[in-house]
C-alpha cells in the first residue's frame, strides 16, 4: 500500500440536476469519514438537463470534483466503465448519483480493503420498494444467477470499492457492452460483500 493513498468515487449521472447539490454536500461531509484525498469523478451520461452545466460550475469551485460528458446516451454501465479508465486512485469506488448507496458507508468498505480485501461490495439488506418491484429484484438477481456459468453474488449492486490492481484488470478486458458487477466477479481477487441499507 502506497504512503499516501487516494479514492477515487466514480458516479454516473443522467438527469440529476436535482440530486447534485445534495451529492457535493453529502460527499463534502462523508470525506471526514474516510480520511484521505480523494477525488470524485462523475459521468454525464447524455443528460438533457442542466446536470452537465452543474458539474463544470461544481469542478470551478471545487477542483476534486470532475466530470466526464458523453455525446450521447450510453447507460449506466457505460459511464461506469469510462469512470474506471479515468480513475486514479489506489481505490476505487462506485456509487449512484441518486444517494441510494450512502457515502456515510464507504469507511466500513475501506476498513476491509485494508485487511487486505481488493473487492469490496454492498449487499442490500432492506429493500423499502413495493412488493411487486421487490420481487422482480429478487426474481431477476436469481434468474441472472441461474443462467450465468459465474457465480455472481445475490443482490449485490454495482456499490463497491475496488483495490487499484482489479480496476487495471477491469479495464484491460476487451469487453465493450458490460455488465461491470459481472466482471468485477469474473476476474477474482479477494472479495468480500458487506451488509447495507440501501435507500429509497
Ligand atoms: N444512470 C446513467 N445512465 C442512464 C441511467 C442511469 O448514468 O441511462 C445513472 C443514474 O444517474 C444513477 C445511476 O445510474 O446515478 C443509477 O440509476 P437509477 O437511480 O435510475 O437506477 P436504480 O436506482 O433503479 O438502480
Ligand atoms: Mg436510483
Amino acid at each position: 500500500v502506497p504512503l499516501v493513498t487516494m479514492l477515487s468515487l466514480i458516479i454516473p449521472a443522467f438527469n440529476e440536476e436535482e440530486n447534485l447539490p445534495k451529492l457535493h454536500e453529502r460527499l463534502t461531509a462523508a470525506s471526514d469519514l474516510w480520511k484521505m484525498p480523494f477525488e470524485v469523478i462523475l459521468i454525464d451520461d447524455g443528460s438533457t438537463d442542466k446536470t452537465l452545466h452543474m458539474l463544470r460550475e461544481l469542478h470551478q469551485k471545487d477542483q476534486r470534483f470532475k466530470y466526464l460528458s458523453f455525446s450521447r446516451n450510453f447507460g449506466h454501465q457505460t459511464a461506469i466503465s469510462a469512470g474506471l479508465c479515468y480513475a486514479a486512485g489506489d481505490v476505487v469506488a462506485i456509487l449512484d448519483a441518486d444517494l441510494q448507496d450512502p457515502p456515510e458507508e464507504l469507511p466500513r468498505f475501506l476498513d476491509k480493503w485494508r485487511e487486505g480485501y481488493q473487492v469490496i461490495y454492498g449487499v442490500r439488506r432492506k429493500r423499502k420498494e413495493h412488493l411487486l418491484k421487490r420481487m422482480s429484484y429478487f426474481l431477476f438477481y436469481r434468474l441472472m444467477a441461474w443462467m450465468s456459468s459465474i457465480e455472481i453474488p445475490l443482490d449485490a449492486g454495482d456499490f463497491c470499492i475496488m483495490d487499484r490492481v482489479v480496476v487495471d484488470h477491469l479495464n484491460q478486458l476487451p469487453e465493450r457492452n458490460r455488465f461491470v458487477r459481472g466482471l468485477r466477479s469474473w476476474v477474482g481477487y479477494r472479495q468480500i460483500g458487506i451488509p447495507y441499507e440501501r435507500h429509497s
